[in-house]
């Protein structure tokens, strides 16, 4: 086609691709549209912003340039190579449940894993209509984690309200959902998604024809709770798929996992020696605030646990 049969560029997003064909979100508002990508781009990935121009008479466009990332999520492809899955994510949210208990070491391995992209997380605790009367080692695990900066928000897919701390939280940005299965991510997923309108996406209904199931991330936008709800904050935004659910068990280096752990980051550059690796060195400032109480005992034992499962300890 010639380029005088495109209109003027426009900024968008991305919400969907498959292959070459892009679903893109006008930023202008309106249905998306279906593009195709010129010829010299590659590697575009939901979450991402571009610059796209509509075709003239016609339901789809085509995609020209793309926007800075803000941060990117990878995932490893089946030869191990890590490969994008989506851009300009706000925040990470790790569901984890009262049942299956969750391990203080897994929760920290997600959150290293999430450390490491420059994506914020956020605690998720799930089924708490599960939770004992006198849960208290669960309720201080949860504290643990608050004072160190992490938001914890709980949930329950099994009472009315049960998700009004989550919408709160979703409100105004756009989140990925992460965790072991049986936590109850998809059961979360379809409460704030009810309408099968909108999880088909946003898309006209003749571009809609040509949609077909794909296993890769698509964009979502929440509907807002009803009025009158607790929160009464602006649509959020979700990105999904499979292979995000399954975020952060991918490889890590040890300069992540010791990165990763944040309130060791005031600690590190104490320790007398500079290549200090924190094991039984004399004068590392690492051991010493364990010592002292200011890092917890079991936060240092999962970081051991997690450099050895590296291979690296
Ligand atoms: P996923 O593997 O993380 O997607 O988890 P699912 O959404 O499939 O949920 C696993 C199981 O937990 C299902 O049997 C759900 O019905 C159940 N479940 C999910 N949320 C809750 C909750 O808040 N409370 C209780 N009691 N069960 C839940
Ligand atoms: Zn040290």
């Amino acid at each position: 086609l010639a380029a005088g049969e495109y209109g003027p560029e426009q900024a968008g997003r991305v919400i969907a691709h498959f292959g070459r064909t892009l679903d893109v979100r006008p930023e202008q508002g309106g249905d998306a549209v279906r593009c195709h990508l010129r010829a010299n781009l590659e590697g575009l990935v939901t979450g991402d912003r571009v610059i796209w121009r509509a075709a003239h008479d016609a339901n789809d466009g085509v995609v020209v340039a793309r926007g800075e990332r803000d941060n990117v999520l990878e995932r490893p492809d089946a030869r191990g190579q890590l490969k994008p899955v989506a851009a300009n994510i706000d925040q990470i949210l790790i569901i984890f449940a009262v049942e299956p208990a969750p391990h203080a070491n897994l929760i920290d391995r997600y959150l290293v894993a999430a450390e490491a992209t420059g994506i914020a997380p956020v605690l998720v605790l799930n089924k708490i209509d599960l939770l004992p009367q006198h849960g208290g080692e669960l309720r201080d695990l949860l504290a643990r984690y608050e004072r160190l900066g992490y938001p914890v928000v709980t949930t329950t897919t099994e009472r009315e309200g049960g998700l009004s701390a989550l919408h709160a939280r979703l409100a105004g940005r756009t989140s990925v959902f992460v965790g072991q299965s049986g936590v109850g991510k998809s059961s979360l997923i379809d409460r704030l998604l009810p309408d099968e309108e909108l999880r088909i996406g946003a898309l006209s209904k003749d571009t809609r024809k040509g949609t077909h199931t794909t296993t890769t991330a698509r964009l979502y936008v929440l509907p807002s709770p009803a009025p009158g709800a607790a929160s009464e904050a602006s649509e959020g935004e979700l990105i999904d798929s499979p292979g995000i659910r399954e975020f952060g068990l991918g490889h890590l280096d040890e300069q992540q996992v010791t990165e990763g752990f944040v309130e060791f980051r005031d600690v590190l550059g104490h320790c007398r020696f500079r290549d200090c690796r924190h094991r039984h060195e004399p004068g590392c400032a690492l051991l010493a605030a364990v010592e002292r109480g200011d890092i917890h005992p079991e936060r240092f034992a999962s970081y051991r646990r997690i450099l050895e499962s590296l291979g690296e300890a």
